[in-house]
């Protein structure tokens, strides 16, 4: 055995440092919340590279003396905390007193400062942790600080780095967050020389999250406020009917602090149970404010996960904030609820009609939705809509207000316009019909008798054999999409958009999409760049309906941006999935006859077993089994 050693500080700082400096977004981070701590109203982050080779960050903070330069550099330094009982009570972002001294540690550093009234300024380098000498510097007041050459002295750690665009994301990232968390601070993020980021700093968090999260979104936001004693809870959520496709967009502060909270998400969530359709989740910038003495931010180096004292309280302040701020929502327009209640239960004899001509013949375009404000002046028709294929539920769902409309009217309040003439589209080429519908194979046993469908959605069946047989029919739907989508060489079909759509991603979720245009390409969507975090989508996938395209991009996008690097047969797999749910019939949707009559010779030729999330599609109930439940037999 070798001897017993205290590790020198040098080895210990990297080992340390490793921790809080993951990669360059964990800098940027760092470095912000020592802009904002240190009182700051403006700040720009600089990156090239990802932030590997070049990071900036400077504030007009309160700056630092040149005499206490050198030792905020060292471990455990820090103007935040005096006394073990300030720990209980942490109002700062910082307070471990590690940043500073763990990036030096691993790269090469330069500050600037020039504290608040004074003189002049400081500067100091620091190569691999080691301080050169406090210069005097002609600097504006305030801080900057430069990174350069991440982990150079750590190439064990060089190695772990992702592409640079995905560093780059991550920061862009963390500069959205905190400016949400502070909208009183100007944030300003220079990517490779482009501007792609301006908070105005006006101290309302709408004009924050506008800036950062994109005017769609902004505009798809009811306010929250709740408060509880000490407790508040403030900030916007989506409107049920603008759910997302992933939480990659809910965002939660508590005390000003980013934090990742399965508490929060649930009691967010809980708030639209019922509201929301299956599959779909809120959005939200959520502040929650509460006495610093029943938090415990000091659960991990960093800083992102925190607990409460008092969980319950906080759960229920959330809840009750958010469901009255639904509440608030639907009261004047009750009528707009979404689809999940059923919708084909709550038709009225007129509907029905209107639904069964719509099924029997005329291929002219639907009523023409409600006026898009912004951008497109045009009804939405789709060719898909024009040739395709109509179900009673594409009827029925025309009666409702087209709910997930990715560009959506800024206020409640609609405008009669005159309806347009029908738009016919003689040469429009219909869309593939769906396979499963003519290329069956004829099994050999008598087909299974469908005997009905229950729930609306499963189907009831008896085969030859006295059995009785259960299946879900978006299950199997789903199935046979995944197989027939997996099988194809070629782009999957698709259908150009006389009217495009305009998908608001996320930061990280836009960034993986537009890196992978070609790929989303092969999978249907033709799409642009539309700046702002916002793609263009100019043809979606055939089989997708068009209310259904914003939410399959975003979730595809969901899948890009967290699955990066998985094994790229299982990643495609993975995105055929969600293509194949999207583009299912869906439980709760009323099928017609061949529709379900397609779906069950798949299943009883065995071609469908499970969905492609590994459910089963079908559901065996003997005679026997029958029998016994009846107690016929014993
Ligand atoms: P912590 O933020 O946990 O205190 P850091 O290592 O991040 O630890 O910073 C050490 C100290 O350096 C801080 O406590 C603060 O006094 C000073 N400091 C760091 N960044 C800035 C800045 N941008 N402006 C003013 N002071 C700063
Ligand atoms: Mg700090």
């Amino acid at each position: 055995m070798p001897h017993i050693q205290q590790l020198s500080p040098h080895v210990a700082d990297l080992i340390a440092a490793g921790e809080v400096v993951e990669r360059p977004a964990s800098v940027a981070k760092e470095l912000l919340e020592n802009a904002i701590d240190a009182g700051a109203t403006a700040v720009t982050v600089e990156l090239r590279d990802g932030g590997m080779t070049y990071l900036r960050v400077s504030d007009d903070g309160c700056g630092i003396a040149p005499d206490e330069l050198p030792t905020a550099f060292l471990r455990h330094a820090t103007s935040k905390l005096r006394t073990a009982n300030d720990l209980a009570a942490i109002g700062t972002l910082g307070f471990r007193g590690e940043a500073l001294a763990a990036i030096s540690s691993v790269s090469r550093l330069d500050v600037f400062t020039r504290q608040r009234g004074a003189e002049s300024g400081a500067t100091l380098h620091l190569e691999g942790g080691v301080p050169g000498e406090v210069q005097p510097a002609g600097c504006p007041e305030g801080t900057s600080i430069i990174v350069r050459d991440l982990f150079f002295n750590t190439p064990a750690r060089l190695k772990f780095m992702k592409r640079d665009s995905a560093e780059a994301t991550a920061i862009a990232g963390i500069v959205n967050h905190l400016a949400l968390s502070r909208p009183d601070i100007s944030f300003k993020l220079i990517r490779d020389n482009a501007e792609t980021l301006h908070t105005p700093g006006d101290a309302s968090l709408r004009s924050a999250v506008y800036a950062a999260l994109g005017r769609e979104f902004a505009l798809s936001l009811a306010e929250v406020s709740g408060r509880d004693g000490a407790l508040s809870a403030e900030g916007y959520v989506t409107r049920p009917l603008n759910g997302r496709g992933t939480r990659g967009m809910q965002t939660f502060f508590v005390n000003g602090r980013l934090v990742k909270s399965q508490l929060l998400t649930a009691a967010l969530e809980e708030a639209y149970a019922n509201r929301i359709m299956k599959g779909k989740f809120p959005g939200c910038v959520l502040s929650v404010t509460l006495p610093l003495d029943t938090v415990d931010v000091n659960v991990h180096p960093a800083k992102t996960v925190i607990k409460f004292v008092n969980e319950k309280q906080v759960f229920d302040l959330v809840y009750h904030a958010v469901t009255d701020a639904l509440e608030r929502e639907a009261a004047p327009q009750e009528t707009a609820k979404p689809a999940q209640t059923g919708f084909y239960r709550s038709m009225t004899a007129e509907q029905f009609r209107a639904a069964q001509e719509a099924k029997s013949a005329p291929r002219t375009a639907p009523p023409a939705p409600a006026p898009r404000p912004f951008r497109t002046a045009v009804p939405a028709v789709s060719l898909g809509e024009l040739g395709g294929r109509l179900r009673v539920s594409d009827a029925v769902r025309r009666e409702e207000p087209r709910v997930p409309c990715a560009v959506r009217p800024p206020e409640p309040p609609r405008i009669e316009v005159p309806r347009p003439e029908p738009i016919r589209i003689p040469t429009a080429p219909a869309p593939a019909p769906e396979p499963e519908q003519t290329a069956l194979m004829p099994p050999e046993a008598p087909a299974w008798r469908i005997a009905g469908e229950v729930l609306d959605t499963y189907i009831v069946c008896e085969d030859g054999e006295r059995n009785v047989w259960l299946i879900d029919k978006h299950a199997a739907h789903e199935r046979v999409n995944f197989d027939r989508f997996r099988a194809q060489e070629t782009p999957i079909m698709s259908q150009t958009l006389l009217t495009p759509l305009v998908a608001q991603l996320g930061a990280a979720e836009y960034a993986a999409a537009a890196e992978r245009f070609d790929l989303l390409e092969r999978f249907g969507f033709a799409c642009e760049d539309f700046g702002g975090n916002a793609v263009l989508l100019r043809a979606i996938p055939a089989d997708i309906d068009e209310t259904e395209a914003v939410a399959t991009l975003e979730e595809l996008a969901g899948k890009l941006a967290r699955g990066q690097d998985a094994d790229p047969a299982a990643a495609r797999d993975d995105l055929l999935a969600t293509l194949s749910c999207k583009a299912a019939i869906k439980g709760g949707w009323k099928s017609d006859a061949r529709e379900l009559r397609a779906l069950v010779d798949k299943v009883q030729s065995g071609e469908v077993e499970y969905c492609p999330h590994g459910r089963p599609v079908k559901v065996k109930l003997t005679e026997r089994e029958l029998e016994k439940m009846f107690k016929r037999i014993v």
